[in-house]
């Protein structure tokens, strides 16, 4: 079980994140409260986006599979031509046996988490660090990942190479979370790690407990954004508020900032999500509202505020007012 409030900082953030498309109208019955206004010159920034991830593309050298990586004959000293040692880093160490020093080359795994390391002389050969790639990381050797697909601008397919990136894959996956939804605790559903299983043996799908963790991080990496992102705009910013009831019976307001930004699109963003304790009060209401405008330092670009037309309000907008 998670704690509700922690579900609803993750819902909070992907209503953020969907809240990215224009604004609509606000409903009927709603009244408008103008606070303050002057004119603003706007500034280019550019606001804050999801980052996916992005695949690389890799190169083909023809040159690189020229040498043999089986070759364990005792050559003096051979150029690191291999593909393996895109995977590994080579390292020197000594060490002091009964007082007599021996010298030993030792190559470590470059993948994240891994502890693989193995002795890499020129006699020693590549083929057990393969097995390990082949093993442990699905990186087979000599094997160039391909991945068709559609041109957009010139309407044809393309095939380009594919490098398979554990990270990005992840980090997809945790966007398909946020965005669709999803419970954190599907990375454990039988059905869906077989699927992936499928996809990718060794594709390390983490823990609830990890999932969630994940999550907000990235929640707290976008929010930091979006605190410089509303530092550099420059015009005015409306609010709109609401209160929200959940099916426990618990009062939860939510804060709504819209502005043009310098391309003249509408952005919006919620920036609280937060329980109201008690009877939602006109006092309680304005309290909540002027202390979300000061924790996200725009309480002086206001320009105006949207509510319905519940009675409370009229209180809580009178008490605005006061404050501004
Ligand atoms: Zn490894």
């Amino acid at each position: 079980m998670y704690s509700l409030s922690l579900v609803l900082i993750v819902n909070h953030f992907l209503i953020f994140l969907k809240s990215q498309s224009a604004a609509s109208g606000s409903a009927s019955g709603s009244h408008h409260v103008g606070v303050t206004a002057s004119s603003s010159t706007p500034e280019s920034a550019v606001p804050p986006t999801i980052a996916t991830g992005t695949s690389q593309t890799i190169e083909i050298d023809a040159d690189v599979n020229r040498v043999d990586d089986n070759d364990e004959r005792p050559v003096k000293r051979k150029k690191l031509t291999s593909e393996v040692w895109q995977y590994f880093n080579k390292e020197k160490v000594s060490i002091d046996e009964n007082g007599k020093i021996y010298k030993q080359e030792w190559a470590h795994c470059k993948f994240k988490n891994c502890t693989y390391k193995g002795r890499c002389e020129s006699a020693t050969g590549t083929s057990g660090f393969w097995s390990h790639l082949k093993l442990h990381h699905s990186v087979v050797k000599g094997q160039q990942q391909l991945k068709a697909q559609k041109d957009q601008e010139k309407g044809i397919n393309v095939v380009e190479p594919y490098k398979y990136d554990e990270e990005a894959s992840l980090r997809k996956l945790y966007v398909a979370i946020i965005m669709h939804e999803y419970p954190f605790n599907m990375v454990g559903h039988e059905y869906f790690r077989d699927f992936i299983t499928s996809l990718r043996p060794n594709f390390p799908l983490k823990s609830r407990v990890t999932v969630r963790k994940e999550i907000l991080s990235i929640y707290m990496q976008e929010r930091d954004k979006l605190y410089e992102y509303l530092k550099t705009v420059k015009c005015r910013i409306s609010a709109t508020m609401d209160m929200w009831t959940s099916n426990q019976n618990k009062g939860y307001m939510c804060i709504t900032l819209h502005w043009v930004d310098d391309d003249w699109c509408i952005q919006k963003r919620i920036v609280t999500f937060s329980h109201v304790e008690g009877r939602h009060t006109g006092v309680r209401l304005s309290e909540g509202f002027t202390t979300s405008m000061l924790r996200w330092f725009v309480e002086k670009k206001m320009f105006s505020l949207t509510l319905d037309n519940a009675s409370a309000n009229d209180v809580a907008v009178k008490d605005i007012i006061c404050c501004c």
